[in-house]
């Protein structure tokens, strides 16, 4: 254990090993295979979708400790919050989406104008096709299956490629979803970036891609040859401004910041106090003190970082600023205490990059509208949180910050609302997800028209045009 020295060590939990990555003839041939069974429309019907629906909750029920296990494993998460983020929230959009699966797949009539009338004109939402899901590895059982959710909900078939990363998650997933899911429109191919970029190569009707902007890039260039829709789902650096130093304050940041070890794409990355932070810095060390003990490299309920490579950028972070709590860590468990820095240099990795790891810059802004402008000069960010009781900062926050998500007191809490579509914009990423705006991603909105010819209501349109069919035109629409 040390503190503030960055030493490269052996990494005798991060040096994962890896899953296999198929070989490229054996991907061709279970995607021609998936492929094969998607155009035979066998996961259209809405019986199918609830029955599949219905088989990932008792996969999520049965095998509830081996995933638990296995996300110790990857990540040293404690059952009890590993269970709230990464199976309850799936098993929360399976049941949202049993319950409104008959509404969203209903279709809408629309008005049809005078001059086409009779006809009946209707939107329908259709299944996409075959999609591809490919996930990180922060909540690797989550963002796996809240996609899948939406891409059965909406009828299609779906591969997922689990991070690398995260290989006790991926290896139980690719173990057990095939023993609950139709095989042939469901599979799981585990493998790194080989893999990946065997699957990206070929055909698919949506790719719904969760990880960071460098990999999403490659991503969308890929998806771009086949001209194939994607959904980005990126990170970036969320911001919390924080106007109210309560005590209330200070424990929503450190439970929404140090939640599987700061490493969760809305994560608050870095605070910005209007005026001294000396307040909020105090009552944040009390509350980590509370939270994880006198030695949170040791507390069951707080996490470990990913890799060897992951911990050591975020060591190198310490030296970008001033230590004013934590700072300890352990190579042997890649564990790093809940830290606080001030200080800290804007032009460095820990202010230029998502921090991803349990280390809470605070900076301090003379005003309300300076943090408005800090925010506005850097990328935009998933989710942007506004600490304050005032109805007039709240209300200018909610105006002028662009984020994926605007969150007034509650960082996080935005997850766990169904019915709140979840995605980013701009360098946070496109399109969303949860609840119907997941279904509605991976549909087609197809429009469809019906007219009688029994009856030739639109012979006023056809040449020759006369004078008097002219005037007849000019006043159709
Ligand atoms: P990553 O982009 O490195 O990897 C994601 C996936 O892409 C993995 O499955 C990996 O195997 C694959 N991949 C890696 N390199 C590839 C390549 N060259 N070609 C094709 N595929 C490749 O992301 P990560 O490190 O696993 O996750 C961290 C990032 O994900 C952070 O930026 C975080 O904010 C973001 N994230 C976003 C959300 C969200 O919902 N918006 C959720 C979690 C994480």
């Amino acid at each position: 254990m040390g503190l503030f020295t960055s030493t490269p060590l052996p990494d005798p939990v991060g040096d994962f090993a890896p899953p296999v990555d198929e070989h490229p003839s054996k991907i061709a041939a279970t995607l021609a295979n998936l492929r094969h069974s998607a155009d035979t429309r066998i996961t259209h019907p809405r019986r199918f979708r609830v029955q599949q629906l219905r088989a990932l909750e008792k996969m999520l029920e049965e095998h509830l400790d081996d995933f638990l296990a296995a996300l110790n494993e990857d990540l040293g998460k404690g059952a009890t919050e590993a269970k709230f983020s990464e199976v309850d929230v799936v098993r929360a959009e399976i049941d949202f989406a049993l319950r409104h699966l008959a509404e969203w797949m209903d279709h809408t009539n629309v008005k049809v104008p005078l001059a086409l009338q009779p006809a009946m004109a209707k939107v329908e939402p259709r299944p996409l096709g075959l999609v591809l899901i490919i996930g990180p590895w922060n909540y690797p059982l989550q963002l796996m299956l809240a996609p899948l959710v939406a891409a059965i909900a909406a009828g299609n078939a779906a591969v997922l490629k689990p991070s690398e990363i995260a290989p006790a998650t991926s290896g139980a997933l690719a173990k057990f979803l095939p023993l609950y899911l139709d095989n042939r429109v469901f599979a799981v191919i585990e493998g790194g970036v080989d893999t990946a970029t065997e699957l990206l190569a070929a055909r698919w009707d949506h790719i719904f891609f969760t990880g960071g902007e460098k990999v999403a890039k490659v991503v969308a260039a890929a998806a771009a040859k086949h001209l194939t829709p994607t959904t980005l789902e990126l990170g970036g650096k969320s911001p919390a401004v924080v106007d109210n130093q309560l005590p209330a304050t200070a424990k929503r940041l450190a439970y929404a910041k140090f939640m599987n070890a700061g490493q969760t794409c809305v994560a608050p990355d870095y605070v910005l106090t209007i005026g001294d932070s000396a307040p909020l810095i105090e009552r944040l060390g009390q509350t980590i003190h509370s939270f994880y003990g006198k030695d949170p490299l040791t507390h069951p309920d707080f996490g470990r970082i990913a890799s060897h490579r992951h911990f050591q950028r975020l060591l190198d972070m310490f030296e970008q600023g001033e230590v004013v709590h934590g700072g300890q860590y352990d190579e042997q468990t890649l564990r790093i205490a809940p830290t606080i820095m001030r200080n800290v240099d804007l032009e460095g990795t820990l202010m230029q990059e998502e921090i991803f790891g349990p280390i809470l810059p605070v900076i301090e802004v003379a005003t309300f509208e300076e943090a408005l402008e800090f925010i506005a000069a850097r990328p935009t960010p998933l989710a942007a949180y506004l600490m304050s009781e005032s109805p007039r900062l709240q209300s200018i926050f909610s105006d002028r910050v662009r984020a994926g998500a605007i969150v007034h007191n509650a960082p996080l809490a935005q997850m766990i609302v169904p019915s709140l579509p979840f995605g980013g914009v701009g360098a946070s990423g496109m399109g969303s997800y949860h609840g119907k705006h997941g279904f509605d991603r991976l549909s087609q909105m197809r429009s469809e028209l019906s007219k009688t010819t029994v009856v030739d209501t639109l012979s006023a349109i056809y040449p020759p045009y006369s004078w008097a069919k002219r005037k007849i035109i000019d006043r159709l629409l």
